[in-house]
């Protein structure tokens, strides 16, 4: 997997992509993740600017849990929302500020090919050494299955 700086990036200032990385560190300590002590935050842009944040909510029963990307997602598309630019994600033990790279889960990525342009929309990971990688979505679920194929 080949990341790309957001020096490379057209479009939306870099700015952009880190302050919605800042945001998804702000929902990572709303995790509920009493479980796997694995703490995840997100932060969803919309095409017109708007951000949606989640976290990952886990339950005793395990199969309820949900990802915070999706939770993200939910809470945007329940609002109204159907055009997305970019989702930044930031994940790690709970108990400590390590933060690795967390790219999303498969069924988050499948979530994302359902509203979002495989082409454009970017994933933005980080690391707490200040590194961050960008992705499209098209790099991340080749040959995805959505609304296209319909
Ligand atoms: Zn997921």
């Amino acid at each position: 997997m080949s990341g790309r700086s957001e020096n490379e990036m057209s479009g939306r200032p870099e700015e952009k992509l880190y302050s919605l990385y800042k945001e998804a560190l702000e929902a990572r300590k709303r995790s509920y993740s009493p479980y796997s002590r694995f703490a995840v935050g997100a932060a969803l842009l919309t095409e017109e600017g708007k951000v949606y944040t989640g976290c990952n909510i886990e339950n005793a029963a395990y199969g309820p849990s949900n990802c915070a990307e999706r939770t993200a997602f939910f809470k945007a598309v329940s609002e109204g929302e159907r055009r997305f630019s970019a989702i930044a994600i930031a994940g790690g033990p709970a108990d400590s500020g390590e933060l690795s790279f967390c790219p999303p889960c498969g069924v988050c990525r499948q979530v994302m090919q359902e509203f979002c342009d495989p082409e454009t929309f970017r994933i933005v990971l980080g690391n707490s050494k200040g590194e961050r990688k960008t992705y499209l979505l098209k790099e991340l679920l080749p040959l995805g299955f959505g609304p296209d194929q319909l």
